[in-house]
């Protein structure tokens, strides 16, 4: 059962509580800062065995450290779960599903996190992104949702001016490709392109 924001209720002894996963720190900003602003108690978690290489992940995960002390929120970190070779299984001949699967991944461990833990809601900043495929992000936590634990969807896009203006106020560190090996190639291969003609001339 997923849940839209207007039909969230508190909880009778409290507040409700959620548990967000984060993607980057840029993209954490506005929804953390509206979610603790409407009342909830959150926690982030920080589960992205998606971003290559290694160094980048350590450079993002420093970023989402530094933005979680500024805000005052406690973020729980995945670190053991950082595995190349198992996440590259995953998508390996799959590459054209490859970010549902990628989100899914992500959203699953976050919702098992969120039962375990009582949460009443688990929900992603990946939703704030207008850079990802948002219908595919909802899709996936829609598919996880529980009564006991439901997906939190929220359009945060809404917030996107609001979010960037704050990360670049706080120096922020911003990366330039989504996370793994393809999109980093992606976001490159028009520097490949040109060296190819060049060559052919
Ligand atoms: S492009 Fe982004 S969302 Fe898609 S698989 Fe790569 S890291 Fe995951």
């Amino acid at each position: 059962m997923t849940v839209r924001y207007s039909l969230f209720p508190m909880n009778k002894t409290g507040p409700a509580r959620v548990l967000v996963h984060i993607c980057c720190a840029p993209c954490a900003l506005y929804p953390l800062e509206l979610l603790k602003k409407r009342g909830y108690e959150i926690m982030g978690l920080f589960f992205n065995p998606n971003i290559h290489p290694l160094r980048e992940y350590l450079k993002r995960r420093q970023a989402v450290a530094e933005a979680a002390r500024a805000l005052e929120i406690e973020v729980v970190y995945l670190d053991r779960e950082y595995d190349l070779t198992t996440h590259m299984r995953r998508m390996v001949f799959r590459e054209d599903q490859r970010c549902f699967l990628c989100y899914h991944l992500r959203l699953e461990r976050t919702r098992n996190i969120a039962l375990n833990g009582r949460f009443n809601y688990f929900t992603s900043t990946l939703l704030y992104s207008k850079r990802q495929k948002h219908q595919l992000i909802s899709k996936a936590g829609e598919s996880l949702s529980l009564e006991k634990c439901s997906f939190m969807y929220e359009d945060f896009r809404q917030g996107w001016n609001q979010g960037q203006e704050k990360a670049e106020a706080m120096g922020v560190y911003r990366q330039d490709y989504c996370g793994c090996i393809y999109s980093e190639f992606e976001r490159n291969r028009a520097d490949l392109e040109r060296l190819i003609k060049q060559a052919d001339k």
